[in-house]
């Protein structure tokens, strides 16, 4: 493999604060993007590179989903085997807290390859997950970084600590994010956050053994916050204005980390992530799916909350969450000019949250910043610059799958192909194992 790679003659979109678009390509060396330029620019210094050429496609910065779980694959299509869930607590009880109990270390295998692979053709290049197997914890995190190692997408994960298993999971979750946090050091493909589930599932004295976890090995934190109502009314029953504080007052939201959902926050909980130097992760299509209401994005935004864009699970395509949040914004505001700079503003956070995880500069092209590089099958159809790129990401090339996509500086997907991951024979081991799942179930 060469150590140098151009990729040419594409339409580029460099994201990022002084975002521009421009007809050329950029060089990259060693993982990390040289230089941007037109390709009569780039050619002298392209020597001997490998070449990727976009023939006239877009080209943009790898898009980042900061809340994913890929142990939820395997579940889809499975027939839940107690009455419908009538609420979000039931969806766990029901289908979640039962899956995630039987999962075996050996369904996570095709679980984590088939939505890092989809990931990648939707030219996500960056994935944050959150994960739990109760049956399977130890070494569990390092079947899932391993499928990300071959698929080549750069990985955060965690272990989601809870009660709800009993005293011994609870340990062996806290020990199994510790030890990952060991492996991912060091690792510029990989980092760890420290999972928690939900603060209705941990007790006073289990949040605070995570504290002090979490503060030793020096990671942030990666939790459920006020998905549906009754989380914040559990907070609420033991004296805190709601989960983010009760989080909060145990040491639980140190700088850095990622609250998912807050779709049931007050605005002086807004304040505490604020002070925290956290961040707030919106998954707006699994609110919807779960009925538990939608987040005040726009209103978090307004008061100088850093709020993301996850998927939760829903499916690795980041872009179709950026664009329900959109949807799901305008009909919440009945106020159809909301969610523009909003949109904008999920996509910048994702920026930051994955830059500061990671130690890099991620989400955008530009020198110095990490060589995560989508080429999308698609051209722009109309006059295509820096101000109009949402509404060319919102209204189409949210749909384009990617032609080529790089990853720290390695092709990943060439014209279409996975390079690290047989899609087909992983979707085969997944139809063996996904009856004797559902059995277990
Ligand atoms: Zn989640």
């Amino acid at each position: 493999m060469s150590e140098k790679l151009w990729i040419k003659n594409g339409e580029v979109y460099t994201g990022g604060e002084e975002a521009r678009v421009f007809r050329g390509g950029l060089l990259c060396a060693n993982g990390t993007i040289e230089a941007l330029g037109s390709d009569a620019e780039l050619e002298p210094r392209a020597r001997g590179a490998e070449v990727i050429d976009a023939g006239g496609r877009i080209v943009s910065p790898g898009f980042i989903n900061a809340h994913m779980h890929l142990y939820s694959m395997l579940s889809r299509g499975m027939a839940l085997k107690d009455a419908p869930p009538a609420d979000f607590v039931q969806i766990l009880e029901r289908l979640w807290w039962r899956l995630d109990k039987v999962l075996t270390l050996d369904d996570l295998v095709p679980s984590a390859e088939l939505p890092l692979a989809d990931a990648l053709t939707a030219g996500v290049t960056t994935v944050i997950d959150h994960h739990a197997s109760p049956g399977a914890v130890e070494g569990s995190l390092d079947v899932l970084a391993d499928a990300a190692a071959r698929a080549g997408v750069r990985f955060s994960t965690c272990y989601e600590v809870s009660d709800r298993d009993g005293e011994q999971v609870m340990r062996a979750g806290i020990a199994e994010n510790v030890r990952f946090a060991g492996r991912a050091s060091g690792d510029p493909m990989l980092a760890a956050t420290f999972g928690l589930h939900a603060q209705f599932t941990l007790s006073d004295a289990s949040l605070e053994a995570c504290a002090r976890a979490a503060r030793d090995a020096s990671i942030p934190f990666h939790v459920h916050v006020a998905e549906a109502a009754s989380d914040a009314a559990d907070a609420r029953a033991r004296g805190f204005e709601g989960a983010l504080d009760r989080l909060h007052a145990l040491g639980c939201m140190s700088p850095g980390s990622l609250a998912i959902h807050c779709v049931h926050t007050v605005e002086s909980e807004w304040s505490q992530l604020r002070a925290a130097d956290a961040f707030a992760v919106h998954n707006p299509q699994s609110n919807m799916n779960n009925a538990v209401g939608a987040a005040a994005v726009d209103r978090m935004l307004a008061a100088g909350v850093a709020v993301g864009i996850g998927t939760d699970g829903m499916q690795a395509d980041v872009r179709q969450d950026l664009r329900a949040a959109f949807l799901l914004g305008h009909h919440r505001t009945a106020d159809p000019r909301t969610m523009w700079g909003e949109t904008a503003g999920l996509l910048e956070t994702n920026r930051a949250i994955a830059s500061r995880l990671f130690g890099l500069r991620l989400g955008e092209l530009a020198p110095g910043a990490a060589a995560d590089v989508v080429v999308f099958d698609a051209y722009a159809p109309t006059p295509f610059a820096p101000e109009n790129y949402l509404g060319h990401l919102l209204f189409g090339l949210y749909q384009a799958r990617a032609h080529s996509a790089v990853v720290g500086g390695r092709v990943r997907l060439r014209a279409g192909e996975l390079l690290g991951i047989d899609a087909e024979r992983a979707a085969a081991r997944a139809r063996e194992l996904a009856p004797a799942l559902w059995k277990r179930f």
